[in-house]
C-alpha cells in the first residue's frame, strides 16, 4: 500500500470531529487522515443545528452514563463553544405538564441554524487540516480488508494502524456491511416512527420560552427537534434495503438567512422497540415509509388537524381554503389520510399526547395544524463492542449515530472522545 496514516477517520460528522480533535490534542504527531464521501463534510452539523449540553439528550442509555457523559460533554462544549439560550417562564409550562403525567425537560441548548451550522463546520475541518491532519473529501469508503488493515475506498487502499468508523445515519446500509463482512454481531431493534406538527408560532407560542422545548409524554412518546423563527419542513430521501426510496420528513430553520415565516414546525414521535419475531426497526420502518410513498403518490401525506379530527382526509382545498390561512412549508406533500397510513398503537400514542400538548399550550392543535407523515428516525445497527471505548473488532472503533453511541451532535462528538481514548490507551 502507497499510503498509511496511524489513523484513519471515515465520515467528518460529529462523531469523526470529536475523534480527530481528541487524537490530535493528545498525540500531536500522530497521522490522520479523514475522509467522507460528500463533498460539503462535517455531516449533521450542516442540518439546523441545534445542540443540546444536557444528558440525556442524545445519550442512548445503553453505552452511556450520567458521569461519563457529563465529562465528555466538558470537552465538546470546549470546541463548539456553545451560546446558551435564555429560558422563561419554565415553571408555569412544567406544573401544567406535570399535572398531565408529561414531563418537560429543560436542557442546555444552543442554536446555530443550518447555515451557521455550515460555517461551524468548514471553521472545524480547517482547524483540523491546519494543525496537520488530512482531508479528503469526496471519498467514499467501500471497504475493510482486516488482514492487513486496509480501507478501501472508491479511489485507492489506506493502510491504518487504527480505524474510526463514523459514517452516521447515511452510511447505515456500509456499516452494516461492514459488520457482516468483519463478523461483528449487531442488533437493530429500534425505531422512532412520528408526524411533523407545523402552525403559526402564535399557536405554539413557548418556542418564545424556550426554543426547542421537550416534553416526553406517557407510552414513549416526546416532542423533537422544534423549528421556529425562518423554519421550513423538508423531506429526505432514504432507499430501502432493496433499493425503493422513500421520504422521511424533517425541519429546518435558518439563522440569519432569508425572512421569518411565522412558523414553527416539530416532531410528535414514538420509540417502538420490537421483539421476536420482528427483530428488524430499519425493516419495519421501510415498510411504513413505502407504504406512505404509495398512499401520498410518491410524496410524503399531510393532513390538516381540522379534517383529522372529524376523520376526513385532507384535500387540495383544505389547503387553500379561509380558515386553513397558512401555506404549507413542504407544499409538495400530498393532502391525505394519515391515520390510513399509520398503525394504530403509534397514532394513539401520538394523538394522546397532541391532546395533553394542546392543554399545556393552549392552541397548538388549531384546525389549521398541518400534521406531515412520516418522520422517521432510524437508530444505528448497534454492534456488540469489546470494550467501553466502541472497539468492535481489534483497532477497529465504530461510532456515532450509525453505530447507535449516539442521537445527537454533541453525543456524536463524545463518543468520537471515547474512541480516540481508546486508541490512545491501546497505544500507550
Ligand atoms: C435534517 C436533520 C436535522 C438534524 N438536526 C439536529 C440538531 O439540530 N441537533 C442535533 O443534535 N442533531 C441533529 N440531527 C442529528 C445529527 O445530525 C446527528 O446526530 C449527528 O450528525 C451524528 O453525527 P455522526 O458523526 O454520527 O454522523 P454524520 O454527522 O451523519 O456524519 C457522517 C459522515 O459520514 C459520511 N459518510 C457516510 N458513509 C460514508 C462512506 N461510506 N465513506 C465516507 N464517508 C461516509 C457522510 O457523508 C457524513 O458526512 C439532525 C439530523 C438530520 C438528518
Amino acid at each position: 500500500m502507497a499510503e498509511r496514516f496511524d489513523c484513519v477517520i471515515v465520515g467528518t460528522g460529529p462523531a469523526g470531529l470529536g475523534a480527530a480533535f481528541t487524537l490530535q490534542e493528545k498525540r500531536p504527531g500522530m497521522s490522520l487522515l479523514l475522509l467522507d464521501s460528500s463533498g460539503t463534510s462535517s455531516g449533521g452539523l450542516c442540518n439546523d443545528c441545534k445542540m443540546n449540553f444536557t444528558f440525556p439528550i442524545g445519550f442512548p442509555l445503553d453505552c452511556w452514563e450520567k458521569p461519563e457523559a457529563e465529562r465528555c460533554l466538558a470537552t465538546v462544549s470546549a470546541h463548539l463553544v456553545p451560546a446558551i439560550l435564555p429560558k422563561q417562564n419554565i415553571a408555569v409550562y412544567e406544573r401544567r405538564a406535570e399535572k398531565l403525567g408529561v414531563e418537560l425537560l429543560e436542557i442546555r441548548q444552543s442554536h446555530l441554524g443550518t447555515d451557521g451550522g455550515v460555517a461551524l463546520a468548514h471553521e472545524l475541518l480547517a482547524d483540523l487540516q491546519r494543525r496537520g491532519a488530512a482531508v479528503s473529501l469526496k471519498e467514499t469508503a467501500t471497504g475493510v480488508r482486516e488482514k492487513d488493515r486496509a480501507l478501501l475506498t472508491d479511489r485507492r487502499e489506506i493502510g491504518f494502524g487504527s480505524l474510526v468508523v463514523a459514517p452516521g445515519r447515511k452510511g447505515f446500509a456500509f456499516l452494516q456491511q461492514l459488520m457482516d463482512a468483519l463478523g461483528i454481531p449487531y442488533i437493530d431493534n429500534i425505531v422512532d416512527i412520528g408526524l411533523r406538527l407545523e402552525t403559526r408560532e402564535a399557536n405554539y407560542p413557548i418556542v418564545h420560552d424556550y426554543y426547542d422545548p421537550k416534553f416526553l409524554f406517557p407510552e414513549k412518546v416526546r416532542t423533537f427537534c422544534t423549528n421556529s423563527g425562518r423554519a421550513f419542513v423538508v423531506k429526505e430521501k432514504y432507499a430501502s434495503r432493496d433499493g425503493r426510496e422513500y421520504f422521511s420528513v424533517n425541519g429546518h430553520a435558518f439563522s440569519k438567512r432569508g425572512k421569518a415565516s411565522g412558523l414553527v414546525n416539530f416532531a410528535l414521535l414514538k420509540t417502538v422497540r420490537f421483539t421476536a419475531p420482528l427483530a428488524s426497526g430499519q425493516e419495519f420502518a421501510e415498510m411504513l415509509g413505502l407504504q406512505a410513498m404509495l398512499m401520498g403518490g410518491g410524496q410524503p401525506l399531510m393532513q390538516r388537524v381540522g379534517d383529522f379530527r372529524l376523520g376526513k382526509r385532507s384535500k387540495a382545498e383544505s389547503f387553500t381554503g379561509d380558515l386553513y390561512d397558512f401555506e404549507p412549508t413542504l407544499a409538495s406533500s400530498t393532502p391525505g389520510d394519515i391515520s390510513l397510513a399509520m398503525p394504530a398503537k403509534i397514532l394513539r400514542g401520538i394523538w394522546k399526547s397532541m391532546k395533553a400538548l394542546d392543554t399545556i399550550i393552549p392552541g397548538v392543535l388549531h384546525p389549521s395544524t398541518v400534521m406531515y407523515y412520516p418522520e422517521i428516525k432510524l437508530y444505528g445497527n448497534k454492534p456488540r463492542f469489546l470494550d467501553g471505548s466502541f472497539q468492535a473488532r481489534p483497532g477497529i472503533y465504530l461510532v456515532g449515530d450509525g453505530a447507535g453511541t449516539s442521537r445527537g451532535i454533541t453525543a456524536a462528538w463524545a463518543s468520537g472522545i471515547r474512541a480516540a481514548e481508546g486508541i490512545l490507551s491501546r497505544q500507550a
